[in-house]
């Protein structure tokens, strides 16, 4: 495990891909940021160093994923999101999946998710506040508002370590992820460049690429946010070939083609390609929803 000052960097399965996350533990106050690491680490530091405390950036999944390992620890995740957490409905309406599937949709899914998923995000005990200077014994740590990812997305902040844990900003070649119905082009961009202006020399991300330094993560961020960019493009292009709102989805923007026969995998791709139509002033509003026409 790598260590920075006194945070441990507990990795995840598979290089902390997707649907697995680096975690952070900080031994002096007891205290766990994400579950997303392997169960095995999480398991053991628990036994040997103990976990009084666990923090949660976001909802996710791959961030929550052994929150259930945990059932008597304090669990607290950010204060947008305690309230989603309380119903599996209210989680599909974020992510988008009763706008586009409707109630029996929605049901759908909620029988296909993980028993353990479910456990570990009705487990939570209360919330934190953002931008608040949390004074620990021997740390200072700040969750950011850092909004776009999701609407409460989270960014832990130490302040004096010079430290912030970027999460879902993995700077990875897929990148940016907005793709839930709680997701905003604009406010990622915003909240990656309120990361960058950050008084921090190390920047840890959730996922595979891991530490950088912040000269490093502002080139990455550069040809990250530029991704974007090319999603527009692409999307414009195929929109002026006259191409109708379920053929451009069909085509894997996002995610490889391959990929859209799983169905949550197919919403967000479907939810992404929406944001960016509207970014681009055209609608698939109206009578037609398959169409796509100027705002
Ligand atoms: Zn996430």
């Amino acid at each position: 495990m790598q260590k920075i000052g006194p945070l441990l960097i507990v990795e995840g399965a598979n290089n902390s891909k997707v649907p697995f996350s680096r975690s952070l533990y900080i031994e002096s106050e007891k205290l766990l940021i994400d579950t997303g690491a392997e169960a095995e680490s999480l398991v053991k530091l628990e036994k040997e160093k103990g976990i009084n405390i666990i923090y949660n950036t976001h909802y996710h999944p791959d961030h929550t994923r052994h929150n259930y390992l945990f059932p008597s620890t304090k669990k607290l995740i950010n204060r947008v999101e305690f309230d989603t957490c309380h119903s599996l409905e209210k989680v599909a309406n974020q992510n988008g999946i009763t706008q586009e599937w409707g109630l029996e949709g929605m049901k759908e899914w909620a029988e296909s998710i993980p028993e353990s998923w479910i456990k570990g995000i009705s487990g939570f005990n209360g919330s934190y506040e953002y931008e608040r200077e949390m004074d620990y014994e021997h740390i200072k740590l700040i969750f950011l508002h850092t909004p776009g990812h999701t609407k409460g997305y989270s960014c832990p902040y130490f302040p004096d370590l010079g430290v912030v844990y970027t999460g879902d900003y993995d700077m990875t070649s897929f990148g940016p992820w907005y793709n839930g119905a709680d997701g905003s082009i604009e406010q990622f961009i915003q909240s990656g460049e309120r990361l960058l202006s950050l008084d921090a020399k190390t920047y840890i991300t959730g996922h595979q690429k891991g530490i950088f330094t912040k000269e490093k993560f502002k080139e990455e961020m550069v040809q990250f946010l530029a991704i974007i960019e090319k999603r527009d493009e692409i999307i414009t292009q195929y929109v002026q070939k006259g191409l109708t709102f379920e053929e451009i989805a069909s085509i894997g923007i996002f995610y490889p083609k391959k990929a859209l026969d799983n169905k949550i995998l197919y919403t967000w791709e479907r939810i992404g390609i929406r944001k960016h139509l509207k970014r681009l002033g055209y609608s698939t509003e109206g009578a037609n929803h398959n169409l796509v026409q100027k705002q």
